[in-house]
This record gives structure tokens, sequence and C-alpha cells, in this order.
């Protein structure tokens, strides 16, 4: 029998980024009886992408504006693979979650009348991004924070969740969490389990996401028996910093730099946008640049090191450090001279479209399990509006929170068997007895680099369906490697039980990105460089099944916007 604490609670929130905060004001609101826990990998308020949103969030404000032009602007941008529910739900509580924000103490800038500033943003029919300069997501958390610290509700920093603890009949009621300080476990119990855990764009060699993230959410959710839809939506942005080992490489440097006219160049010189989009050049698509940027490093005319060039120097030095003074300083730290010099960049994983399936109030197909969030899927479809993805962690941690709230009144508390609960603590505790001697290290890095370039921004059949055997390996190599036997802060301990997710996740988006024989979005096959026109679009659906996932495919429910003809989807019409 293994040690570890216990906890009993109404609600317990996996993940303290925008979703995970907003879900427990949202509960803590609705009934501040009610015995919240928030478990957060890293610390509340500081860990995760939310902190991280430079450009904005989207939300309809002006009267000239309108929901439904918000509404179709996502399901275009989504190429129709969005579950129009939730994009409408996103659409539609934006504007009120802004004025929530305000009254949790964040201010936005404002145009000379005093009236919120909204700017343009890649992909929107309307100028609708609200932000705080560049650092919107440290005003949004900041605030969030000061909020969820005064609300009582219990927090658990550094506590990370490995995997759900589920009742008799398959439903949810809490999770097995690690405090990682101490390497003591935690058996949390809860009516409602809620993941915001951040979805899990680091398994990828170049990635902008923050450290700690790798698919946790995700991976416990699908092992625990959750439907997971259209895992292969990965985006890519085009312009992460390279760096060598620095931890700023994959960085984004952002989009405005190429809208204020910044050049790409490849190793030779050449601005290669020409060759992919010679109209728009570098003010092309994010996916259409990113994926032109990765070709012209496989094709050998990048630098040793992976990398194109971003140049800004010609916009004049004085312009570029008064115009991006963040992007500027986070180029110094390592060196460049943003204002004066062209700097590598690479692209750089981005943000996960695919998630665990959800309805608009973040219920699952398990009982008392609700998903927000980055972990969730099916509000961006094949693709993410910037400014889309705060406004998404917002709106639908609130949902969840007041969904929570509503369930737990209702329902009564699972049942947990302790014998699930040792099982798992024994697979945490795997690589401390083994001795297999592989390197957990070796190990990610390998992953990294075969996802890059198997499943990556450039996919074929063939080199998935190695990459699947490939992983296979991977994962025995894995149940091999050993760590320290420390408790204490063990980070190659911490460093395994990422490896466990990423594999996890990664074999989903492989085999979902094998099913869609297709392009479409974010996702571009060599051997199908076109959307299938001859279908309705469709999703990719799985759940575990022994080993191997069930798939299946599902065609989009078309409830408010769909193409005008499968033929032609430049058009759009709204459905009365
Ligand atoms: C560099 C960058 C810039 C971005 N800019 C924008 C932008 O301008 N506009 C926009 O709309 N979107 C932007 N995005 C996307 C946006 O940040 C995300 O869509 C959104 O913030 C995700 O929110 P979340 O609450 O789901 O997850 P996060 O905010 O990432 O929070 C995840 C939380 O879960 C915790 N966690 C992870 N694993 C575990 C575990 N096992 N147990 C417990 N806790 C765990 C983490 O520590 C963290 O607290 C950007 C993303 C990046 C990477």
């Amino acid at each position: 029998m293994h040690e570890y604490d216990e906890m009993a609670l109404d609600i317990l929130i996996l993940g303290g980024g925008g979703a995970g905060l907003m879900a427990a004001l949202h509960a803590n609101a609705r009934d501040p009886n009610l015995k919240i826990g928030i478990a957060v990998k890293g610390t509340i308020g500081q860990s995760g992408c939310t902190r991280m949103v430079q450009g904005g969030y989207n939300a309809v404000l002006d009267p000239a504006d309108s929901l439904d032009k918000h509404f179709a602007d996502t399901i275009q941008g989504g190429g129709y693979l969005n579950d129009q529910e939730l994009a409408w739900s996103l659409v539609s509580d934006a504007p009120k979650l802004i004025a929530e924000l305000e009254r949790h103490g964040c201010y936005f800038d404002r145009t000379p009348d005093g009236r919120i500033y909204q700017k343009p943003f890649a992909g929107q029919s309307f100028d609708r991004t609200v932000n705080r300069g560049d650092l919107t997501g440290i005003e949004i958390m900041s605030r969030l924070k000061d909020s969820v610290v005064a609300s009582g509700v219990t927090p658990l920093d550094e506590h990370r969740a490995l995997s759900l603890l589920t009742d008799a009949d398959g439903g949810v009621g809490g999770a097995l969490l690690m405090d990682v300080r101490t390497g003591r476990f935690l058996a949390a119990t809860a009516t409602a389990t809620l993941v915001a855990t951040g979805g899990g764009a680091r398994m990828y060699r170049v990635a902008a996401p923050s450290l700690e993230k790798a698919g946790d959410g995700m991976a416990m959710c699908y092992r625990a028996g959750c439907s997971m839809r259209d895992m292969e939506m990965y985006q890519f942005h085009p312009t992460g910093l390279v760096a060598g080992a620095s931890v700023l490489t994959g960085s984004v440097l952002e989009e405005g730099l190429r809208g204020a006219g910044g050049l790409l160049t490849n190793a030779n010189g050449e601005r290669f946008m020409s060759r992919y989009d010679s109209e728009r050049m570098e003010r092309s698509t994010r996916d259409l640049v990113s994926r032109a940027g990765y070709q012209e490093i496989q094709a050998g005319r990048g630098t040793e090191d992976g990398a194109i060039f971003l140049d800004v120097s010609h916009l004049g030095a004085d312009y570029v450090e008064q115009t991006f003074p963040g992007m500027t300083d986070r180029c110094r730290e390592v060196g460049f001279d943003l204002a004066r010099e062209p700097v590598k960049v690479s692209p750089t994983s981005h943000f996960h479209m695919g998630g665990a399936r959800i309805d608009s109030s973040c219920r699952t197909n398990l009982d008392g399990l609700f998903v927000a969030g980055e972990d969730s899927g099916g509000v961006h479809g094949a693709n993410r509006l910037g400014g889309n993805g705060v406004a998404e962690s917002t709106v639908f941690g609130a949902r969840a929170g007041d969904a929570m709230a509503g369930y737990v009144r209702d329902a009564s508390r699972s049942s947990i068997s302790v014998g699930q609960i040792e099982v798992a603590i024994d697979d945490a505790l795997k690589p401390m007895t083994g001795n297999g001697g592989e390197n957990i290290y070796a190990i990610r890095s390998e992953i990294e680099d075969l996802m890059w370039e198997k499943v990556g921004l450039v996919r074929d059949g063939a080199g998935m369906q190695s990459a699947l055997d490939t992983l296979d390996g991977l994962a025995e190599r894995h149940q091999r490697a050993t760590v320290p036997d420390i408790r204490e802060y063990n980070l190659a301990w911490q460093e395994w039980l990422n490896v466990d997710s990423i594999l996890t996740v990664a074999r989903l988006t492989a085999i979902s990105a094998l099913s869609r024989a297709e392009s479409r979005g974010s996702h571009y096959r060599t051997d199908y460089p076109e959307p299938d026109e001859s279908t309705p679009p469709y999703n990719v659906l799985m759940q575990q099944d022994g080993e191997a996932p069930k798939v299946w495919t599902e065609d989009v429910r078309l409830a408010k916007l769909q193409p005008v003809g499968i033929e032609d989807q430049s058009e759009t019409r709204m459905r009365q």
C-alpha cells in the first residue's frame, strides 16, 4: 500500500490558466459554500499560455460589428470543421466576458474618446481585438489571480494531475495529484472535475507554449474514456525565434512585424514567399507562411541550425523599437538586434485545435467530467483565428464554472476505488524502480524531431504510418527509462511523466491525421493537397478501445452557417 494524502471537494479544477481561473470564479459566485480546489502544475495565474497572450482578445463591441460577422470569420477560418454551437457560444459570450474582466480590474487600451480600442487581426472582417499593449495576457491573469485568491477557493500550486479517478460506472470523480515540490501524492475526490490544462503543443522540435505544458489533460481525458475530436489539427506560427539552447527558442515574434512590412528571406537571401504566394508575400495567411518557411528549411535553403530570417531593419530602427518594444527586448535577450539586422526564425508549434469533445456547457461523454479551454476541441475547427484563443479559455471557463455549480447541486458524489489509486501511483513510480537505463531527455528529443518531420506542418500517409511505428518503439523505450529515486523536485521524473502524456497525444495526432485524407486548414498532406470536396465536411472522432483507439468520422452539423456548395466554399450563407 502506498502512502498518500486525501482531499474531498465538490469541484476539482485542473489548470490555472484563463479557463481554470474563470471556472473557479464562476462556480464560487454561484455558490460560495462549495468546496472548490484548483490544482496547477505551475502556479496559479503565473503559468500556462493565457499569461503569454500578446495580440489580444476578440469580442464584438462596436455597433457596426456583429455577432454574425465574428461567427462567420470563425467558421470560415476553421475550414467549416467547427462545432457551430460552440463557436456561437464563443462569439455571443465574448462581449460579456470583456465587461466581466473589467469588473475584475482589467484595463484595456482606449480610444481618445474613452471607448475600448479594438485593433485589426488576421482573418477578421472587422477590427475587434481588445488588448492591453502587447501584455494583454498578463493584465488578464494578474487580475483574475487577485480575484481567485480573494475568493476562498483552495489553491494547490505546483500540484500536477496524473490521472482522472473514475467510478464503477465510468464517471469521473476527481484526480490523483502529485505535489511536485515534495513528490507526495494526493487523491482529490470531487463531484465535478474540470480539465483545463491548456492543450499540448510542446511535442514539436520548435514550440511556443509554456514549458510545463505536455498534453497532460488530453492524455488523461482519453485514458479515462473521453471522446476526442480532430486531434490532427495543430496550428503553427510562422515566426518563432531560433536561439540555440535558449528557452526563448520557439517563442513567437508577433505577426504585426510582417504586417508592418517585415521581409522573410532564406539562407540564400531570397524572399521565398514569391514561390508560395506571390501576391500577398509575407502577408499571406499564417498556415501558408508557416508551411513555406518549413519547406524552405527542409529543402536545405535554411541556416545550419534550421532557420530562415525575418528582417524589419529597413523600417527604421526608431520605428521598430517604438512600435515593437517587447519583440525588440526579446531578441536582445538572445543577442539579436531586431531593429537593425535580420533575426533567425522558424515556424513554431502554437495551438492545438483538437481536443476533448464537449457540449456548450463543457460537459463530456463522461459523467462528472467537464473540459474547457485548449484541452477541448471544436470551437476553432481546422484553424484558430488570432484573438479567439483567450476568448475561448475565458468564455468556456465561465460556462464550465456555472455548469459545474449546477451539476454538483443535483449529483451525488462518486465512489472511487482505492485500487485504482494504488495502480496510478505504481505507474507514476515506475521509472524509479526500473533498471532499463534509457535516457528520458533523449526520448523526448526524438519524439519532437519525429513529430516535426513526419506529423508536423507537411504530412503524408507513408510518413505518418512510419511515425506511428517509431512512436511504438519510443513508447517501449519510455517504459525502460529510469530516473533518480528522489521525490523532491525531481525534474527527470517530471519529464518522464511529461513524455508519457506526449506519447499519447502524439499517437492520437498521427492516427487522426492519417484518417483525414485531405488537406484542410492547418492539416496539409502532400498526398492529398486539396480539401475533399466530394463529401460534406466531417470531424474525426476517437475514443479509447483497448490498446488502439476506436476511430470514426461524423459529418459536421452545419447548424447555422454552411458552404454555399461543397465545390465552392469561398462563399457562405446563413440559415434562418
Ligand atoms: C506565445 C503565445 C501567444 C498567444 N497569443 C494569443 C493571443 O494574442 N490571442 C489569443 O486569443 N490567444 C493567444 N494564444 C493562445 C492562448 O494563449 C490559449 O488559447 C489560451 O490561453 C489557453 O488557455 P487555457 O486556460 O486553456 O490554458 P493555459 O492558459 O495554457 O493554462 C494551462 C494551465 O494548466 C496547468 N497544467 C498543465 N498541466 C497540468 C497538470 N497535469 N495538472 C495541473 N495543471 C496543469 C498549467 O500550469 C497552466 O496553469 C497564444 C498562445 C501562445 C503560446
